[in-house]
């Protein structure tokens, strides 16, 4: 594990544009004091009843990170960070290498004309401050098709093919790359409204996965970590200001309204007049001890493990006759999917 880094304190500064400002519509008034150190505070946090000067708001947001990984009792060693190039990848890759885990970044190029290049961009000027190491992979190459050209093929349900290519290459490139944990940026709203979305379909067997950190189940699977749980998208917001990272800027042309958004934004109205029910909402899931429990004795089961080269059939898992990937059946989702994609070509060719 590295212990890095020169960086840190050169870019732990003020935004350029001002402070940053959790609610613009209600700015704190001269004299408001920092609930930490009494300092003139910046930043007002409802779900936690606290004001806090920019310093004592970073350490809240490094605390919050560290707890996390502590409650999950995470041990330490080299992490894959998936980076898409918004805000919650590049706060958590930030936050990892200033805590002093050995990283490196895993970008997947989807081919979506300027959406993707923007991304791109913002990976590389991100890392490249800071001198760190990242892969980029393209979807195109790796998987034969991409996002535009799914959307011709399949049209429809754009983001849920796209969300399980992400899924199942980062799986791959991880193993590929090395590593056995892969970390995303999931922030708490991510896990409240997908939560909601669960309890509401009552897919109750989808909650115990929402668990912040997953071990590996196959050793061609790695461990999925989510450090960013308890932080709210406003705070990441923020920390990414005060930390100077520019995310991404350019929106994908095939977002559409998600049902996980209709779900925030519920949970939004109830945050509104009470401040912190997501957060009493998604913990008083994740403090379940019935769930604890079951995720207890498959963390012992699963935890002394090590990647091996080779993939072995466990947990139900076979192997895909195709890519030799685990999979349920005898194709995994990956190679059935192209095969669609390949079918609907012949049909209708480029
Ligand atoms: Fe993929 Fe949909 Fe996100 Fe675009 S908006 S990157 S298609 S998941």
């Amino acid at each position: 594990m590295t212990k890095n880094n020169p960086q840190q304190t050169a870019l732990a500064m003020p935004a350029q544009n001002g402070q940053p400002v959790l609610h613009p519509d209600r700015p704190l008034s001269r004299g408001a004091k920092c609930s930490r150190c009494r300092a003139q505070a910046e930043i007002h946090l409802p779900s936690h009843h606290a004001n806090f000067c920019p310093d004592c708001f970073l350490h809240f947001v490094r605390t919050a990170v560290v707890r996390g990984l502590k409650e999950m009792k995470f041990r330490p060693r080299p992490l894959l960070v998936a980076v898409s190039g918004g805000k919650d990848s590049l706060a958590v890759w930030d936050l990892l290498h200033y805590l002093g885990y050995e990283t490196k970044g895993l970008h997947i190029n989807l081919g979506i004309p300027d959406f993707s290049e923007a991304s791109s961009r913002a990976v590389a000027a991100f890392a490249s401050v800071r001198d760190l190491d990242w892969a980029e992979y393209s979807l195109q190459e790796v998987f034969g098709y991409s996002i535009p050209q799914v959307q011709r093929l399949l049209r429809g349900k754009t983001c849920s093919l796209c969300g399980q290519l992400k899924r199942a290459l980062c799986n791959r490139l991880t193993i590929k790359e090395g590593f056995d944990t892969l970390v995303t940026g999931h922030n708490l709203d991510d896990e409240a409204s997908r939560l909601l979305g669960n309890l509401v379909g009552k897919r109750l067997e989808h909650v115990h996965k929402q668990y912040p950190y997953l071990p590996s189940p196959h050793p061609r699977i790695p461990a999925k970590l989510k450090p960013l749980y308890r932080l709210e998208i406003k705070e990441l917001l923020a920390y990414c200001q005060l930390r100077a990272i520019t995310p991404v800027q350019e929106t994908c042309s095939f977002a559409r309204g998600a049902t996980s958004r209709t779900f925030l934004q519920a949970l939004e109205f109830l945050e509104g007049s009470m401040p912190g029910t997501k957060r009493s909402f998604l913990f008083a899931y994740l403090r379940d001890t019935k769930l604890k429990e079951q995720l207890g004795s498959w963390l012992d089961t699963h935890e002394q493990e090590e990647p091996s080269a080779e993939p072995e059939p466990k947990d139900g898992y076979g192997m895909c006759q195709e890519c030799r990937e685990p999979a349920y059946g005898q194709r995994c989702g990956i190679c059935k999917l192209r095969e669609r994609l390949q079918k609907k070509e012949r049909i209708a060719p480029a």
